[in-house]
């Protein structure tokens, strides 16, 4: 078997001594195992290795020569970061230098006159290799990107730190990038490194000022312990004020986390509450900074509760779903024309749970697939009820999750679900979130463009709500634009937003799609949107989201309008 050492060139050696027959006798020992280099004095020594910096393994020094001495050799090799990495070797006839050698910084001694090549050789190679150890840990130990620890490494050094200096009182501190992954979707991921390396860049500077440390957990997640700071806000404008020198015109905004020294506080716990708390900062750009609190602390008991109670509310049916009514507003009077499956949690003793509180618990920790899986069967097995009663299918659209969209078995899912409730794929509708297609633009639109083919129509839910390009929407393939609630909220007062609002349907008609208003809950609202030439409307004015039983009667009401209308 070859093994990679006896394929690898071999390590090269450099000899430095003023005396010929030195270095002929260490040249002769040296000769079948490495290359050899040679210098006369110090100040040769220093021109051979800047030269040969990356084959060098190691640096045999004679100390008294001339022009430059061993030791000033060694001072030299000190104040140098990039030649310090080769270890020195010296070799010296005088006892009493041995230790001077050793606390200069050289590695090892080797004692004049040579005697026994074995030993020679074997200090030689011990010291070639605990160099070469201490290199590839330290490229473990360093994030190569940020230049900060590597998560391991950063844990247990944090952990060391806590038991050793338990004085210092740390707090942690998360710190991510919003919707980094689109920052990478558009301008690029090299452009992304270079944003990282910055934001790692300025967290060392901060660091060189106060006691802490800091490293790159994964992608734009970074982690610091520092002591207390009198001005969490004022570090995150720092960093962020840093960020928007760096790369003006471009919108990248950090949010972060702390989780406050406590004692007797494990700080792998401090850690994930700074993570939980830039968690609930997340997408709120008013208040970027939040410190983990009391409140907080019961809100992660609950997310514990639901996490743990998930399985059985679906068993109990204490999940349900209910149906809210999308409107065509072109004709008149405005007519029944689908609903949206919205999940509902009555947990019996908590009472009604709405799914703003468990939908992004249950993103975060991988439980959404079940609970949505759960959803789009009752919604299914409901338009298949509803069909078989009134005789005609009234169309669901269901809520697809980013982590459904990259579930390579997302499509015979589906597929399967419309073949054993016996519907078309025109009856179950699919909603993705704007950030879901935002986040991997090619795997997403990869998995569209299959869901399309196979005869789904694909709705995009909260548009405007994130940083979709229009670059990326004239290649996404939907059929439907859900515009999101806050353009609609202000837009009886706002002219801002009635602009947008004008300008999305401008969009919306140039890509030949519909459009959906969320949160309609006024006439005056409906009216300003049936003038802008929007299609279909769903809010609290027509319907807040109803029970099936409940629901039924709007349907029944759509069916006795149509026999008016058609007599
Ligand atoms: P969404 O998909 O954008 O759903 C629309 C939300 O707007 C619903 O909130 C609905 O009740 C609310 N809404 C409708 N009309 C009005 C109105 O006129 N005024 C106001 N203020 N609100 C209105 P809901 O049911 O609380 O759901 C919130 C979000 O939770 C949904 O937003 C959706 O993203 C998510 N969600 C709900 N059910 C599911 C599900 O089964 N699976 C997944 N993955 N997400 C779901
Ligand atoms: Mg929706
Ligand atoms: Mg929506």
């Amino acid at each position: 078997m070859i093994q990679s050492g006896q394929i690898e060139r071999p390590r090269a050696v450099l000899v430095v001594d003023d005396q010929e027959i030195n270095r002929d006798i260490m040249g002769a020992i040296l000769a079948d195992h490495y290359e050899i280099l040679y210098a006369e004095n110090g100040q040769e020594a220093l021109e051979v290795m800047r030269e040969h910096l990356d084959e060098l393994s190691v640096l045999l020094l004679d100390l008294m020569m001339p022009v430059m001495n061993g030791f000033e050799v060694l001072a030299r090799i000190r104040e140098d970061p990039e030649l310090s990495r080769i270890p020195v070797i010296v070799l010296t006839a005088e006892k009493e230098a041995e230790l001077r050698a050793l606390q200069a910084g050289a590695a090892d001694f080797i004692s004049k006159p040579f005697d026994e090549m074995e030993v020679i050789l074997a200090r030689i190679s011990r010291i070639i290799e605990l160099s070469e150890d201490r290199k590839l840990i330290s490229a473990a130990e360093h994030d190569a990107l940020t230049g900060l620890y590597s998560r391991n490494f950063f844990v247990e050094y944090i952990n060391r730190l806590f038991r050793y200096h338990p004085e210092f009182q740390m707090d942690a501190v998360a710190l991510n990038i919003e919707q980094f992954h689109s920052i990478n979707a558009l301008h690029g991921r090299a452009f992304g490194d270079q944003v990282l390396q910055v934001l790692g860049g300025e967290i060392r500077a901060f660091l060189s000022g106060t006691d802490g440390i800091a490293g790159r957990i994964e992608g734009d997640r970074f982690g610091i312990f520092c002591v207390r700071q009198p001005d969490y806000p004022a570090l995150h404008e720092r960093f962020q004020r840093k960020l928007e020198e760096q790369f003006p015109g471009v919108n990248i905004r950090l949010r972060m986390g702390i989780g406050p020294w406590a004692e007797h506080t494990d700080p792998v716990l401090l850690a994930d509450r700074a993570r939980f708390a830039s968690k609930l900062a997340r997408g709120n750009f008013q208040t970027p900074v939040r410190i983990y609190d009391e409140e907080m602390h019961s809100r992660e008991l609950l997310n514990q509760r639901l996490m743990n109670d998930l399985n059985r509310a679906m068993e109990e049916k204490q999940l349900t779903v209910f149906y809210q009514p999308k409107y065509d507003i072109l004709s008149d009077p405005p007519r029944l024309s689908s609903a949206e499956a919205l999940v509902r949690w009555r947990h019996p003793e908590l009472g009604m749970i709405p799914p703003g509180v468990f939908i992004p618990l249950f993103e975060s920790n991988g439980l959404i697939g079940m609970l949505d899986s759960f959803v789009w069967n009752e919604a299914a097995s409901q338009i298949a009820i509803w069909r078989e009663r009134y005789g005609f299918s009234l169309p669901v659209s269901v809520n697809l999750s980013r982590s459904d969209v990259y579930d390579p078995l997302l499509v015979d899912r589906l597929v399967r679900l419309i073949r054993d409730n016996g519907l078309n794929y025109r009856d179950l509708k699919l909603e993705v979130t704007e950030s879901a297609c935002t986040d991997n633009a090619r795997t997403v639109l990869d998995v569209i463009h299959r869901l399309r083919e196979t005869g789904f129509e694909i709705e995009m839910d909260d548009f405007g709500s994130g940083y979709s390009s229009l670059n990326m929407l004239s290649d996404m393939p939907i059929d439907v634009l859900k515009m999101d609630m806050k353009f609609i909220r202000n837009i009886v007062t706002s002219e801002t937003d009635q602009r947008l609002v004008a300008l999305i349907l401008d969009i919306a008609r140039y890509l030949q799609v519909k459009v959906v208003a969320e949160g309609v809950e006024t006439e005056e609202q409906l009216n300003i949107l049936r003038d802008g030439g929007c299609n279909l409307v769903q809010g609290y004015f027509f319907s807040r989201p109803l029970p099936p039983e409940e629901f039924e009667k709007l349907i029944e009401r759509h069916i006795r309008q149509e026999r008016t209308e058609t007599p």
